[in-house]
């Protein structure tokens, strides 16, 4: 085990800290238990980067935990923990625990995960060497059981032990490490590149659930453009949504090499997967510059677009209808997208039409009134973005999402004006905490990468 010498970036680190867990890592030790900072907000304070959440690990047993907060609840039957809250933050705070014992069965998939352990068990059971830290709150000290910090410092995903093993215990880690890999800039250690080729198609083991949630997050991860690179390169995204890359191409194969072109060298990609790449870097735009959290209808429907290309806007409103219903169905089963994030993708990508149409104020008015305007107008921002085109639309629908008066007649908000400030309400609600509430706009017109 190293303990890390206080460096001078440390002192940033102990300021980006969150109260709230630093609570929670104190009344545990006050109780006599050990517990720490631990995994992905250390590794993002380590880089200088806001932590996303902040997690504890302790020697308390789920059940020591709730009884010392009554602000938490036990969650997960998988992966028992026990969830801290203060106000809508939560701290989730996680027993040290050990690799399950090998069954001696040749499926190496983990199906349940609640052995009490050590601080080193519990380091060693984590994924990848740069989340596998703990931060000792007391002694104001990184605890490295896994040589993280020099990972950290080389700037390379290398998972905990042998990594062929580790992905095949839990495949899910593998969208994991291209998440890290495209968000921190860093690259793979060889061997646990090589492991994920190997494995990749292993990843259909998992559970739908999990594979769709992990990769909305990739969506949400500001860095989806890389994100879609390294899943196509690796044969994941080939594997978990092969009716969706075959949309792009003969097969799923070919539609990986479309889309992967249109990433690496734009200049001879295919019109759809230029697209494609086009609303993706907008997504990571936007998710840079607001902080939001853009709806799974709103990610749905940006997969969608690019492969309805002009029917989007010429097509009759049955034909659309029945299109956009033929492209989804296959891969809303295979990888089991909700039906209401399906249904807001079907309503935004039918609304989009309407909304780029020549300015008019009755379909205004009934536009602005649906509870899907706020996603509709965060969709017709990507578009504007990727396209560059249709940014006066934009601006004028912006302007009423505002309530903001039109700049020629200068009067009191409408009814349908209202309406779009009530959307607003609602889109601040689902705003990242932190993020300044003027951020909440999409993108202005096209960023052209
Ligand atoms: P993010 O910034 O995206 O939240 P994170 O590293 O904090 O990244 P979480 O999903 O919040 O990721 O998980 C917290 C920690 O739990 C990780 O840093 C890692 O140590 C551990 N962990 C999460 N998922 C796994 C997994 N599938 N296998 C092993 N360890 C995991
Ligand atoms: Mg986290």
């Amino acid at each position: 085990m190293s303990q890390s010498e206080p460096t001078p970036s440390m002192e940033g680190f102990v300021s980006g800290m969150d109260g709230d867990a630093l609570r929670v890592v104190r009344r545990l030790l006050s109780a006599g238990h050990e517990a720490y900072l631990v995994g992905g907000c250390v590794r993002d304070l380590y880089l200088g980067r806001p932590p996303k959440d902040f997690d504890v690990a302790t020697s308390a047993t789920p059940e020591a935990i709730r009884k010392l907060f009554r602000n938490s609840r036990i969650i997960g039957r998988r992966f028992k923990l026990v969830h801290v809250f203060f106000g809508h933050k939560i701290i989730e705070t996680s027993t040290f625990r050990t690799t399950p014992p090998d069954t001696g069965n040749e499926d190496l998939l983990i199906t349940h995960d609640n052995e009490w352990g050590t601080i080193e068990d519990d380091a060693r059971r984590r994924d990848f060497t740069i989340n596998g830290l703990f931060y000792d709150v007391e002694n104001e000290r990184i605890v490295d059981f896994v040589d993280g910090i020099s990972d950290l410092e080389s700037r390379i995903i290398r998972t905990i032990g042998e990594p062929a093993t580790r992905f095949r215990e839990d495949p899910v880690r593998m969208i994991r490490a291209i998440k890290f890999a495209a968000r921190l800039g860093f690259h793979f250690e060889p061997a646990t590149w090589q492991a994920l080729l190997e494995v990749a198609p292993d990843i259909t083991k998992c559970s739908k659930a999990r594979v769709l949630e992990e990769i909305y997050k990739l969506l949400r991860s500001g860095s989806s453009l890389e994100c879609f690179a390294l899943l196509l390169e690796s044969g994941l995204l080939q594997a978990t949504m092969p009716h969706y890359v075959a949309l792009f191409g003969r097969d799923p194969e070919d539609g990986g090499e479309a889309i992967l072109q249109a990433i690496r060298q734009p200049d001879e990609a295919s019109p759809e997967a230029l697209t494609l790449a086009r609303f993706l870097a907008a997504l990571d735009d936007y998710t840079l510059q607001t902080r939001q959290i853009v709806a799974n209808g709103v990610l749905q429907a940006v997969l969608f677009a690019p492969v309805l290309g002009d029917a989007l806007t010429t097509a009759s409103r049955d034909g659309l209808d029945r299109h956009i219903d033929a492209l989804m169905a296959p891969v809303s089963m295979a990888l089991g997208i909700a039906r209401r994030d399906r249904e807001l993708a079907r309503q935004i990508l039918m609304a989009h039409r309407r909304m780029i149409e020549p300015f008019n104020r009755r379909r205004r008015a009934s536009i602005a009134q649906r509870q899907y305007f706020h996603d509709a107008l965060i969709f017709l921002g990507l578009a504007v973005s990727a396209s560059g085109d249709r940014g006066r639309e934009l601006e004028r629908w912006r302007r009423l999402a505002d309530g903001s008066p039109e700049p020629e007649s200068g009067r009191a908000p409408s009814a349908p004006e209202k309406a779009g400030k009530r959307n607003r309400r609602k889109r601040n609600h689902r705003r990242v905490k932190g993020a300044p509430a003027s951020a909440a706009r999409p993108p202005a017109a096209a960023s052209d990468r």
